[in-house]
């Protein structure tokens, strides 16, 4: 449990630092929210796997299954007038009726990045880009990215003829690779046919992938439009130096809103996605505001620790030293605590002994629990304005002046 939450907290530090090294600003959204505005577009999945209830204003209400919908809300009212690209951060707990499982809990953390105003593709790339640096900052090796783009398969889906909330139902069911399920909900046998190609034209490359895709879809002309504009997302990651693992022309995510270039983002020790997003140019229409392309990702945080486990990932932490305060009897307590208050202003950490225990315990217990130094407070050296500080690895002692105590410790 410590350990977890110290990766998990390690983790949040990362998303922080990447956040502000690609220049995004957090932001603070509820856990509970309208459930209309939650539910809006995201997808029959998730809708169905949220956690509704009715508050004591009659209002009906939902935990959040994730952050895009408050933040594209956000998008429409308080930062309506912030200059475009508005670029944001948002980390916290989410919830969604899962089958709780290794990897799948029903609530878990995520760390949201959304660029708000670009319809461009330096902006998918951006995310993208965001996405591998967040994996490389926390240690991960051999991650793989795996893009596709909704309008392909929307696109081909309309010009056939499918309504949208059929589109809806194959992409949910594509998204989950229940392929014959997904392919028998379209009526139209050529239609069929030509999904099922869409399967075949994955391969190891990106760049022939999406030449292949380009090909396929030459008589969907919508459809070509936006595999060419996966095609210059694609060109624009790898130019930049960061490896694609796959383009998947069949590939599809659970939310609905989404409506052009998609990711995921995978490690080989773990069967599920690290992180996720993709472009939704409609959503912040639907909330009431102008019509304003966006584009964004979400990291899941508890999975990127369990794959930072697998792979021994070692946190690379600011050391900083473990120090134990013990006075040597009751009368000095007031004075100690003034030592160690000292000692927190001047940013230098410490442990008090608060059990009350005989030096010699606390010494056993200082070394269990791998302390680097004991600081023994006793009559006479504080008298002298001293105290004793004994260094449990080299196992030595020395009197040390209390107003260089700080500089002593930190070393
Ligand atoms: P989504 O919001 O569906 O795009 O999911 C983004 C990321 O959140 C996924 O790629 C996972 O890493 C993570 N995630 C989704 N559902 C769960 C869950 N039930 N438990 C843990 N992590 C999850």
């Amino acid at each position: 449990m410590l350990e977890e939450a110290e990766r998990l907290n390690y983790i949040i530090g990362k998303a922080k630092e990447t956040a502000t090294l690609f220049g995004y600003k957090e932001v603070i959204t509820p856990v509970v929210e309208p459930l209309e505005l939650l539910a809006a577009k995201a997808g029959e999945e998730i809708r169905q796997r949220m956690f509704i209830f009715e508050d004591m204003g009659g209002r009906r209400v939902a935990l959040r299954p994730e952050f895009t919908a408050s933040i594209a809300r956000l998008a429409t009212t308080v930062l309506r007038n912030e200059p475009k690209p508005l670029r944001t951060l948002s980390v916290g707990s989410v919830y969604r009726y899962d089958e709780p499982q290794k990897g799948r809990y029903r609530e878990f953390w995520q760390a949201d990045f959304e660029v708000i105003g670009s319809s461009k593709p330096e902006a998918d790339a951006e995310v993208i880009l965001l996405a591998n640096n967040l994996l490389k900052s926390v240690g991960l090796k051999g991650y793989a990215l795996k893009l596709g783009h909704v309008g392909v398969l929307r696109n081909l889906l309309t010009q056939e003829g499918v309504d949208e909330k059929t589109q809806n139902a194959v992409l949910q069911r594509m998204d989950k690779k229940e392929y014959d399920v997904a392919f028998a909900l379209v009526a139209s046998e050529k239609c069929q046919t030509v999904l099922r190609g869409l399967l075949e034209l994955k391969g190891n490359n990106a760049f022939e992938t999406i030449q292949n895709l380009c090909c396929y879809v030459k008589p969907y002309p919508k459809a070509l439009e936006a595999a060419e504009y996966l095609a210059s997302v694609v060109k624009l990651v790898v130019e930049s130096g960061c490896p694609i693992e796959s383009v998947d022309p069949a590939f599809a995510r659970g939310l609905e809103y989404y409506t052009g270039v998609i990711f995921e983002m995978y490690v080989p020790e773990l069967g599920l996605a690290l992180g996720g997003g993709g472009r939704y140019d409609k959503l912040i229409e639907l909330f009431g505001g102008e019509p304003t392309p966006a584009t964004g990702m979400a990291a899941g945080l508890d999975r990127i620790v369990i794959a930072t486990e697998a792979q021994e990932t070692k946190l690379q932490k600011q050391a900083s030293k473990r120090t134990a305060l013990v006075p040597i009897k009751e009368e000095l307590r007031g004075e100690a605590l003034k030592i160690a208050q000292m000692l927190r202003d001047a940013g230098v950490p410490v442990e008090f002994e608060v059990m009350g225990r005989k030096m010699a315990k606390a010494l056993e217990d200082a070394d269990k629990r791998k302390m680097d130094y004991v600081i023994i407070v006793g009559e006479r050296e504080l008298r002298e304005g001293k105290v004793v500080v004994k260094d449990l690895a080299k196992r030595t002692q020395v009197e040390v002046e209390i107003l260089g105590l700080a500089e002593k410790i930190r070393g």
